[in-house]
């Protein structure tokens, strides 16, 4: 092999199903917002600003650093600067973005001003960069089920054409799907499609609730999945996706490292899994490094991280042709990387 293995990783293109917008913000961004809005932060420190010890501190800075973003241009600009880091970092081609409508709409931002500063953020990154990006709506858990199903029809009433699904994150223990099925039978009805982080910090019962009664189509996470072979064993017949994320799911339940991963077992179990950031600047990762580290310390031979990239592009949700253009294109990128680092 020529080079270096993490910078061939870095380098394969990438399709992302499992990243917040909230959670992607950088550092000197949200010192410039703060100033922007006369905000006051814990600390103006760029590399001090994700710096936390706890999750308590972890969900404390999320709402501190997400207080900043005010107006149509800040969610633009929020947009904007994750698909370029996306595609500096990791050569990022499509993702397909997950936003938080109630932790803009519950401190007074219009749904208008959310929606349409994200789509300006993507459609300028597609016009300068090349990059393309959808949404995801995510109901909040711990949001009362009417307002997740009013959030559903006031995406709805504002929908752009980037917006594509719905998907459900947060505290998943305490809330479990079930709580939501009136949100996502609205949401199905509009001609969304449809996720829910899953089996993360809840049972594995929730993947067969996530897939029987709100109808999801992939799931975000999976890992306690493995708990019950009879889902494994669903999900692997269904061809059910996960979308997982090494980095983000190590920090916050205290995996010791990246070779012990449950996703590692999802993989020897032969689930169908994808590799994602997550929240990428709130977990000092992107794109490119989940892949660098994951598939590196793991030792993943070149064939088996071509088929992670690939499954990135079987489960996103483009439509037919648009996903033949995308798998011919991708595997001639690979081929010509293989060549470049003589794999
Ligand atoms: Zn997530």
């Amino acid at each position: 092999m020529v080079g270096d293995y993490r910078s061939y990783l870095r380098k394969l293109p990438k399709v992302e199903l499992h990243c917040h917008v909230e959670g992607t913000l950088r550092p000197a961004t949200v010192v410039e917002l703060a100033g922007k809005h006369s905000i006051r932060l814990p600390t103006t420190e760029v590399d001090q600003i994700y710096r936390y010890d706890t999750i308590y501190e972890f969900l404390e800075i999320y709402k501190t650093v997400n207080s900043t973003v005010i107006d149509r241009d800040d969610f633009a600009r929020m947009a904007y600067e994750t698909l370029e880091d996306g595609v500096r970092l990791g050569n990022l081609k499509y993702r397909e973005m997950f936003f938080n409508p109630t932790l803009h709409t519950a401190r007074g931002i219009p749904m208008a001003t959310v929606m349409d500063g994200l789509v300006d953020g993507i459609r300028a990154a597609e016009h300068d960069l090349g990059v393309r990006c959808a949404l995801i709506a995510d109901v909040y858990r711990q949001d009362p089920p009417e307002v997740a199903r009013r959030m559903v029809e006031e995406v709805l009433e504002h929908r752009r054409p980037e917006l594509i699904g719905l998907g459900m994150d947060a505290a998943e223990a305490p809330d479990p799907p079930e709580k939501f099925v009136e949100a996502y039978r609205v949401a199905k009805a509009g001609g969304l499609r449809l996720t829910s982080h899953c089996a993360e910090d809840g049972p594995a019962k929730n993947v067969t609730t996530c897939l029987d009664l709100l109808g999801c189509e992939r799931l975000d996470h999976g890992y306690h999945a493995l708990e019950d072979p009879a889902v494994v064993a669903r999900c692997i017949d269904q061809g059910v996706t996960f979308t997982v994320c090494p980095t983000s799911t190590a920090v916050v339940y205290g995996w010791p490292d990246l070779t012990t991963h449950p996703i590692t077992r999802m993989i020897e179990a032969g689930m169908s899994v994808m590799l994602n950031s997550d929240d990428p600047t709130m977990f000092h990762t992107d794109i490119g490094n989940e892949y660098a580290e994951f598939c590196a310390q793991n030792d993943y031979p070149p064939g088996l991280v071509r088929r992670l990239v690939m499954q990135g592009v079987e489960a996103a949700w483009l439509d037919d042709s648009d996903k033949a253009a995308m798998r011919r294109a991708f595997e001639a990128e690979i081929d010509e990387l293989d060549r470049e680092f003589g794999i």
